[in-house]
């Protein structure tokens, strides 16, 4: 009887199905589920995949391949993150090897277009005492001489048509591996640790020790620092073992060069070794105890415990200020007491240099940071630190944007959802699209785990969940300190304008508030939601208005740089002075964004220094710390940016703040647009205010009647939710109903115009109804693919799971066609 088994593996590529490859005697024992395994898959190309089960059934249709090579010792993924993957490509309709490619580090899927050598077993043989053919000794030759050949390059060389049959032939003969290449580009950080020989632990010994170093000061001032600085009496008398240092701190401690440490070294008094460390551990953090909770604060943590033992997530309804990151400071301790990982996601990176450094002071190095902005090596070396059988500590404590939700936790205790109502939780490309908050809620129910959602400004979705008893809720009313809620004033711009009370951008209301703050050595925060000097620039004379080349958008002017850049696809182009269609007649600038106010305000308040933080000034990890910690030294008095000041910064000195133009946000065409100018508005509002002194904010806008403005004046959130309510039930949106978009692409526009018709068609003859458009998006063409979108209202009691099945099968359907095979469909589950 044939007892070979089977691997079903995931591959890191769009494919709609699992691969099986039989896995060969030799690696029977090591091939486990959630390891990655080298396996060929195409003519030329090897990945690693990992393995998703294992089982004795060959598949019918196909002749296996064997399994090369495994690379792990331990899984690095477990059987219940293998199904929360398959959850998140269900859900949000797409394919495991997308999942697999956003949730692992790129490290960790290797493809061997790189790596061929000689099995380490036969490194030592020469080729002709190997039993090969003359083909095969040719290439064992050339992998002799250069180590490390990619297949391509190995083909090449040999000039051989042969050769990806010849290295197979040879791997099956276990005479050249993928392996070497495939394993760890990663190399973990190490540094040099000193500790004292053990001999000198006794008493006596030392002494003598130090009596024999009489004559080498430096000497015995380098081992009396490290005494005191390793705590040494202490720890031994407590058996804490080891007693050791970093040898950068002890030398930074003494000032002593290395030549000393040498001597003692090589006297055998000190022992020096490697040691493994973390390289984010970029500064040590003082440890200081937790805030004991004030009276409010307390009965909200009761609170919360005792509904989480009725249900899985509980609502935080808090307004600024009002120290919600506390609550989850004590509840994250409560979490790691029993033994468990807690995670704490954020929205944003922008945030996380405030947060990071209030946890660490607390939780000292059981706190892992996880976020886009670092590199692989890093983000590598904090998965292998969340896993439980790794060699190091596990985290207890992860702090991370929404892609930590991959990270392969052993025992989830908590999660907190902080500032739960951001949109950018929401992957929009590439898929998965999902959304962080709602991934994180499936993966607490499957680790049992519980979750909080923290905002002063509730998403719909959430807020219905927790009326509906879906969710707990626990409200915070006051601010911490019983600092006051800042006041918000209107400014009507008409009516600013009409007495010429304006000066470009700013009415005289505003700028003689920021007046004040800075005499009285306060600050200022200014808002715009639009990035640039200009959102485009216009003739005066044709009105032409130069767009994107690859895109049916017009260009912002950047003035810092002198370009005009798209936003959709970063083409640029040198600022045009002169109209390019009528030729000589000026253009206009038209609008403003941050760039342009960071400028005039310059001018209006000379003596005060400016930041700015949007997209341009922060992309990379240093620029927006930077931005933030200037401002919070107070080396700029000035903060302008985009709606990344909005989320949760804590600002102690900032008295007023200004929002520059609500009108394009209450007029943004989409049905969220009043919720959003609600958040946006109260989020940047609750910068402002001191311990003594109630903050100011400034609204400029056309619209000073809008309910949505009356709303924030009121600091009303369930009016606003109740008023909306209404309208989407009405028009059918969330809560009440589920959306699904459809994104369609092609490069030529009549074949979109065709395939979406087609798909629509075929999606109303099974939803009917439900099924609306295809319509062009605002921007309907960039980079020189043309966009068309379908939208789908779905009942909640319609079975979505259904639905999505339907619509793969619509798609494949579609792409069975001819003519519409080079179209791009792309789902976007509960899009935001
Ligand atoms: P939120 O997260 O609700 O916006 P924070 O937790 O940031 O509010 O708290 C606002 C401010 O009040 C912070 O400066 C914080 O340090 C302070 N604060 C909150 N709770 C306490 C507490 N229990 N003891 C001392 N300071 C506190
Ligand atoms: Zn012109
Ligand atoms: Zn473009």
């Amino acid at each position: 009887m044939d007892k070979t088994l089977y691997a079903d593996v995931i591959l890191p590529l769009a494919l709609p199905q699992l691969y099986t490859y039989s896995i060969p005697e030799s690696l029977a024992k090591v091939c486990s589920i959630g390891k990655r395994v080298v396996v060929q898959f195409g003519a030329k190309r090897f990945y690693s995949a990992i393995v998703r089960s294992i089982h004795p059934n060959a598949p019918l249709h196909y002749q296996t391949k064997k399994i090369i090579s495994v690379l792990d010792d331990l899984p690095i993924v477990d059987e219940l993150h293998l199904r929360f993957w398959e959850w998140l490509a269900s859900y949000y309709v797409c394919t495991l090897g997308e999942v697999f490619n956003a949730a692992v580090p790129a490290s960790l899927k290797l493809q061997s277009e790189t790596g061929i050598q000689i099995s380490p077993d036969y490194a030592d043989i020469k080729p002709e005492d190997l039993d090969v053919s003359l083909e095969e000794f040719d290439l064992i030759s050339i992998l002799k001489q250069h180590e490390n050949l990619s297949i391509e390059e190995l083909s090449e060389k040999s000039s051989s048509p042969k050769a990806i049959k010849l290295v197979k032939s040879l791997m099956d003969k276990g005479l050249v591996t993928a392996k070497e290449a495939l394993v760890e580009k990663f190399k973990p950080k190490t540094e040099t640790f000193i500790e004292l020989n053990s001999e000198y632990f006794e008493e006596e010994k030392l002494k003598e020790l130090f009596a024999s170093l009489g004559k080498a000061p430096k000497q015995s001032n380098l081992l009396m620092s490290f005494l005191h600085h390793t705590d040494f009496f202490n720890r031994q008398s407590k058996g804490q073992l080891p007693i050791h240092t970093s040898k950068k701190i002890l030398l930074q401690h003494t000032q002593t060069a290395g030549a000393s440490l040498k001597v003692l070294l090589d006297k055998g008094i000190f022992k020096s070794y490697e040691k493994i460390v973390g390289r984010l551990d970029v500064a040590e953090n003082e440890i200081f105890s937790k805030k004991p909770l004030n009276e409010g604060q307390l009965e909200a943590f009761h609170k919360i415990n005792a509904q989480f033992e009725e249900k899985n997530v509980v609502l935080l309804h808090g307004v600024t200020s009002s120290g919600k990151t506390e609550i989850y400071i004590h509840l994250i301790d409560q979490c790691i007491q029993e033994g468990k990982q807690a995670l704490y996601l954020l929205p944003e990176i922008a945030l996380t240099a405030q947060i990071i450094n209030r946890l660490k002071n607390i939780f000292g190095d059981k706190v892992g940071v996880y976020h886009s902005k670092f590199s692989d090596a890093e983000r590598v070396e904090i998965w292998n630190k969340t896993l439980e059988n790794s060699e190091q500590k596990p985290y207890q404590i992860i702090l991370g944007v929404r892609s930590s939700v991959f990270l392969p936790f052993y025992k989830l205790g908590l999660i907190i959802v902080d500032e739960e109502h951001e949109n950018t939780y929401k992957q929009f490309d590439p898929a998965p699209r999902y959304h962080a908050r709602d991934a994180a809620i499936v993966l607490a129910q499957m680790h049992q785990a519980k979750v909080l959602l923290g905002t002063a400004t509730p998403s719909f979705e959430s807020y219905f969940n927790a009326q509906n008893q879906k969710y707990g809720l626990v409200e915070l009313l006051n601010r911490f300190g019983n600092v006051k809620m800042p006041e918000i004033l209107i400014c009507d711009m008409k009516e600013a304008r009409k007495r010429k009370k304006v000066k470009s951008n700013f009415s005289e209301m505003l700028l003689s508030h920021i007046d004040d703050a800075l005499k009285a050595g306060e600050q200022a925060i200014l808002f715009k939601n639009r990035r640039g000097f200009s959102p485009f620039i216009e003739c005066k004379t044709c009105g032409w208005v130069p767009k994107c080349v690859n895109c049916d958008v017009s260009l912002t002017y950047h003035k810092h740089i002198n370009q005009l850049v798209c936003h959709y696809c970063s083409y640029s182009f040198p600022m045009v002075h002169n109209c390019l269609a009528c030729s000589d007649t000026a253009m206009e600038v038209k609008g403003f964004g941050t760039e342009m106010i960071e400028d005039e305000i310059a001018l209006l308040f000379p003596d005060a220094k400016i930041g700015r933080l949007d997209l341009d000034t922060s992309r990379n990890k240093r620029a927006h710390e930077t931005i933030i910690q200037d401002f919070e030294n107070q080396k700029t008095q000035i903060l302008v940016g985009t709606q990344m000041i909005s989320k949760g910064l804590d600002f102690f000195n900032v008295s007023v703040v200004g929002i520059l133009n609500a009108d394009n946000m209450l007029n943004y065409p989409d049905f969220r647009a009043f919720e959003r100018s609600y958040q946006l508005m109260s989020q940047v509002s609750g910068r402002a205010g001191r311990k003594n002194k109630q903050g100011k904010v400034i609204i400029q806008t056309t619209q000073p009647e809008s309910p949505v403005i009356q709303f924030v004046i009121n600091n009303d959130f369930k009016g606003l939710y109740a008023w909306q309510l209404t309208e989407r039930s009405k028009y059918k949106y969330p809560p009440f109903y589920r959306l699904i978009y459809l994104t369609l692409k092609h490069r030529d526009l009549p074949r979109l115009n065709e395939a979406a018709g087609a798909l629509a068609a075929m999606l109303r003859q099974r939803y009917d109804k439900r099924v609306l458009g295809p319509e062009f998006p605002m921007v309907n063409r960039i980079q020189n693919w043309y966009i068309k979108n379908i939208m789908m209202k779905i009942e909640k009691d319609l079975s979505i799971n259904e639905v999505k099945r339907q619509l793969l099968d619509c798609i494949s359907a579609l792409k069975q066609d001819e003519r519409y095979k080079q179209t791009i469909c792309q789902v976007n589950a509960d899009p935001m």
